[in-house]
């Protein structure tokens, strides 16, 4: 199943441009087969989950984004915004105690120098600092593939799921249509609710998808076979 893990809308996220009924649509168009919605550090009302699942017959799954001191987390399993959530290590405590998980947004966010290529000598320093975060302890998986993020600072951040062993998810982060169906995770196993996708997201049963790049590749290798000539069938 393709999810897209990570979504914000307006007017709940206050920097996105996206309604949800514009977002679940064209989730669709871009053959997703579900979606986190996961505003800036408000939670969604579960029946209001429901009805937009029922009206758009899609899956819909609420998740939250909140704004901790160390980075922005993704967290499925929380139902209110408590005090003291801006810390990694407390939003950590009520993760485990409702049983729930936690992927590090953009990794990338304040680690990685901007412009910096691997030649360049703050390349490496970085990344080493960056994997000494104590943040990283918190995930259950980090986000190898933000849909706003540039190449090079999605490759700093597979650089760090892949010295830390952490597994790695794909998202567009939309905040405005374009931003749909750039990248998403790929499950191996059917999600049907909040539930089972906490289960998977805990056992790394899953792969980051860059939908963009694939598309490309498909539609070129498309363009190629258009262009050979064609084939002779066997008499
Ligand atoms: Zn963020
Ligand atoms: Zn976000």
């Amino acid at each position: 199943m393709l999810i897209d893990l990570h979504t914000h809308t307006a007017p709940r996220s206050d920097d996105s441009y996206l309604e949800p009924d514009e977002l679940i649509v064209q989730a669709k168009h871009a053959g997703l087969d579900a979606l986190c919605l996961t505003e800036h550090d408000w939670f969604w009302d579960a029946g209001e989950i429901s009805e937009l699942c029922q009206r758009h017959d899609f899956l819909v799954l609420p998740g939250v984004e909140i704004t901790t001191e160390e980075a922005h987390l993704l967290a499925f399993g929380l139902e209110k915004y408590i005090f003291g959530m801006h810390r990694a290590s407390f939003v950590k405590r009520l993760v485990d105690e409702v049983g729930g998980a936690i992927i590090v947004a953009h990794p990338y966010r304040r680690h990685f120098p901007i412009g910096a290529e691997p030649e360049d000598e703050r390349y490496y320093p970085a990344l080493t600092r960056a994997c000494e975060s104590p943040l990283f302890q918190v995930a259950d998986a980090i986000e190898v593939l933000n849909g706003r993020g540039s190449e090079k600072e999605n490759a700093f951040s597979q650089e760090i799921g892949r010295k830390l062993n952490l597994s790695g998810v794909a998202a567009s982060d939309a905040h405005s249509s374009a931003d749909i169906g750039s990248c998403a995770t790929l499950f191996q196993r059917k999600i049907s609710n909040l539930q089972d996708l906490i289960a998977e997201l805990k056992t790394g049963r899953f792969r980051a998808v860059n939908l963009a790049a694939e598309s490309k590749r498909i539609a070129q290798q498309r363009e190629g076979r258009e262009q050979a000539p064609p084939s002779t069938s066997p008499s």
